[in-house]
């Protein structure tokens, strides 16, 4: 995928992973493969792998540059992490500082790092290993997490699970390298960029606004895992923690896409992994590509 130009910004994607993910029945409690019938033509193959019982899913990384800074956005899965009870993200070992490196970014380039959330596919690259021990990929930045959603991990850590891992290997090094940012609300990263409460998913979880002139675009983190929500904007993912939140969060960010014609950049679309969201009455569609 080309870089993206919106307005004065770049935007890359590095991927770590894509490929089968889960199967429609568990990531959707809701689902019914009805919808299949009716959205063949642009799922099938693309999105959903009818032969493996599987949804095609991305695991990647936005970059944002700006004239002032570099911004990561979401830190997939990372290597060498031990995910036991997440097979596909256990023990990995990819080149993703390479693809990170090709598209022109070296980690000590990197001023921000935002993680939308802090699920095991959004924080990994906050941390490598480095000696034996876990130490902040970026050196340079700071990382940015919502209060809510640090305190809610700190909180889960105190038992057993993969939060726990997650804390302890890519949220505690980065705090105690003093490179944490808490941020509670709204939050103003430079002019055009705009970091928003989205919660539901979780409850601490973001979205990034960009807006340039007349081109706007909105990094979503995980209010949509796979684009069939944007025709069933009522299906939480079963990994959504407030039922109700979710729905709202993300019924408001499709209104507003679709009013502001703002290219919806999500962290797990298949290719091409971005798309411009439209409406009819309480409906939506999605137009993919930007
Ligand atoms: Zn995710």
């Amino acid at each position: 995928m080309k870089d993206l130009r919106l307005g004065r910004f770049t935007v890359s994607r590095i991927e770590e992973l894509l490929g089968p993910g889960f199967a429609p029945e568990y990531l959707f409690p809701d689902w019914n493969p009805a919808v299949i019938e009716e959205h063949r033509d642009w799922m099938v193959p693309a999105f959903l792998d009818m032969k493996a019982g599987r949804f095609i899913s991305s695991i990647h990384s936005w970059v944002l540059r700006t004239a002032h800074h570099t911004i990561v956005i979401d830190t997939c899965a990372g290597n060498h992490k031990e995910r036991p009870d997440f097979p596909r993200f256990h023990r990995l070992d990819t080149p993703y500082l390479d693809r990170l490196r090709a598209a022109g970014v070296n980690p000590e380039d990197v001023d921000y790092v935002l993680c939308t959330h802090l699920h095991v596919d959004h924080a990994g690259w906050n941390t490598r290993l480095v000696d034996g021990k876990w130490a902040p990929t970026f050196p340079k930045a700071q990382y940015i997490f919502s209060r809510a959603e640090h305190d809610s991990i700190r909180t889960a850590a105190e038992s057993p699970g993969v939060s726990r891992s997650i804390y302890e290997d890519s949220v505690v090094p980065v705090m105690e390298a003093g490179q944490g940012l808490l941020i509670d609300g709204a939050h103003a990263l430079e002019d055009g960029l705009r970091i928003e409460p989205a919660p539901g998913h979780t409850r601490g979880s973001v979205a990034l606004w960009a807006e340039s002139g007349a081109d706007r675009g909105v990094f979503i983190g995980d209010v949509m895992h796979q684009p069939i929500q944007v025709y069933r904007p009522e299906w939480n993912s079963c990994f959504c923690e407030l039922p109700v939140e979710a729905r709202a969060t993300r019924r408001r960010i499709l209104e507003t896409c679709a009013e502001h014609n703002t290219l919806v950049m999500p962290t797990h679309f298949a290719p091409p992994h971005v798309g411009r969201i439209r409406s009819r009455g309480a409906m939506f569609s999605i137009a993919f590509g930007n």
